[in-house]
């Protein structure tokens, strides 16, 4: 860190300026928001300038400069023409360690301007050190563009309104749950419609609720992609103090993750179990009883083939709050991606999602209406299966040459689909990276001609600015 980023409040301070000109003016005009005492010292000053001596906004000290000048201010701003009087002040100001800027010259100066976004109270400086000042005028100008000017608006209503919440609510967990519901819910959009008088009875309604409680949600992570996340499952994995998550959340879903929140990993396969569903039922109803916003995040979504049902009733029966965000089922993920419509008005009238690994108990399935014929059937968890599920589909009617597809790994950026038929179908999945789904059904037979580009797009190294500007928004 080559410079050390503050905030300084010059609020009746003394600043020194030396220079009387426009490139003056624009510091002095800078200094003058942030309500600082300007001090000038300059042979004359240019209109704007002396527009603001007349009214008494700054102080003309001197026509020329001088050491003892430099004593009584906090800052040295240098802004003249003259290259020997810009040294003079840098050097004067150094040996008195004032902290010294002399405009465009960056080796003479102990501190620079960022550039500045302003929502105030809320404020943000970009620098780039001086080594890139095109790029951080880019990055300013987004986020100019990304943060509302309702901003400013809700961060003072909030200051204001700080003492009195903190007196209302007692820890630090629940003013965090308190602010976070408020930035995101109606308050804000009461703001950004400048309805404040609206927003501050929101305000008062929203501190009246009850932010101690534990608080579980069951949030789908879709099949891979982080583009797929639902705006709502965004919202509950920042505002998490636990994540639980499985082995199918991707790694681009878990960076978007609130960076102070707890995550626990609680994956099982199929086969070589790692955590028991009993024990990750314990866990909810533990974090929650211990007052924590609890998210568990689940590949896909939450109630296909993924057991949420299940953890839902141990919470309801130890009547602890929850809440269900859905997300895309893998069946739809993989398929969209791969060019392979669901249903189609020639060849699927219906659409089936099957599992292939059944509870040993379980009744035995109805063949039958697997097997029908315009229908397209979505196997999870059958690749293991495959052979088996192959000859039984043949045997109840399907035919041998009805198309097949395998999509590994739906929405990652390692996506592949392989394509035959019923007939080969147990030697295409056997080797099948996982996860991995199995298409049935006359659909299949688009792929080639639809997905050629989801899968090409999804090759190429996907643009990260979806990812940020969520974040961004968030924020927001
Ligand atoms: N709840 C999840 C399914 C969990 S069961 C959902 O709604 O998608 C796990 C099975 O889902 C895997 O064995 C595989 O068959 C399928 N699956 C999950 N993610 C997948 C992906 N990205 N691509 C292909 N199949 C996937």
């Amino acid at each position: 860190m080559h410079y050390f980023p503050v905030f300084a409040d010059l609020n009746n301070r003394p600043v020194l300026v030396v220079g009387g000109g426009a490139v003056a003016a624009r510091k002095v005009n800078l200094l003058l928001k942030a309500n600082a005492q300007v001090r000038i010292a300059a042979q004359k000053l240019n209109a704007e300038l002396t527009a603001l001596f007349e009214q008494e906004r700054i102080i003309w000290i001197a026509k020329s400069f001088s050491a003892e000048q430099v004593r009584n201010v906090f800052l040295v701003i240098a802004a003249t023409d003259d290259e020997q009087l810009n040294e003079r002040v840098f050097r004067v100001a150094e040996s008195q360690q004032k902290l010294v800027n002399v405009v465009d010259d960056q080796t003479r100066c102990s501190f620079i301007f960022p550039s500045i976004i302003d929502r105030s109270p809320i404020q943000v400086a970009i620098s780039s050190g001086g080594s890139a000042p095109v790029l951080a005028r880019l990055l300013r100008e987004k986020l100019e563009a990304l943060l509302p000017q309702h901003l400013g608006a809700m961060a003072e209503i909030s200051g204001k309104w700080r003492h009195k919440v903190k007196t209302k609510l007692k820890t630090v967990t629940e003013r965090r749950r308190f602010w976070e519901s408020l930035f995101n819910g109606r308050f804000s959009q009461l703001l950004k419609n400048r309805q404040t008088e609206a927003a501050k009875k929101e305000l008062e309604l929203q501190l009246d609720k009850d932010y101690r409680g534990g608080f579980v949600s069951l949030v789908g992570a879709g099949p891979g992609d982080a583009g797929l996340l639902t705006l709502k499952g965004l919202q509950e994995i920042q505002q998490a103090d636990v994540v639980l998550y499985d082995a199918l959340v991707s790694e681009d879903i878990l960076e978007l993750v609130r960076r102070d929140a707890e995550l626990v990993f609680v994956g099982k396969r199929a086969q070589g179990k790692q955590v028991t569903q009993e024990h990750t039922n314990r866990l909810l109803a533990d974090y929650a009883k211990q007052g924590k916003r609890v998210v568990r995040l689940k590949g896909g979504d939450p109630f296909v083939f993924g057991r949420g049902g299940e953890e839902l009733e141990v919470l309801a029966q130890q009547h602890i709050p929850f809440s269900v965000v859905p997300g895309i089922t893998a069946a739809i993920g993989a398929t969209a991606y791969a060019g392979i419509p669901l249903t189609h008005r020639d060849y699927a009238q219906s659409a089936v999602f099957v599992t292939g690994h059944r509870k040993a108990d379980a009744s035995d399935i109805e063949w039958q209406t697997l097997a029908r014929g315009n229908q397209t059937l979505v196997i999870y968890m059958g690749t293991l299966k495959a052979k088996d599920i192959a000859e039984r589909l043949r045997r109840f009617g399907r035919a041998g040459s009805t198309p097949v597809a395998v999509i590994s790994q739906g929405t990652q950026e390692t996506q592949t689909t392989q394509t035959g038929t019923l007939e080969n179908l147990a030697e295409i999945a056997e080797h099948a990276p996982t996860p991995a789904l199995i298409v049935v059904g006359e659909v299949v037979a688009l792929h080639k001609k639809l997905a050629w580009f989801g899968e090409q797009k999804l090759a190429q190294k996907r643009p990260h600015f979806t990812l940020e500007s969520l974040r961004i928004e968030r924020v927001a």
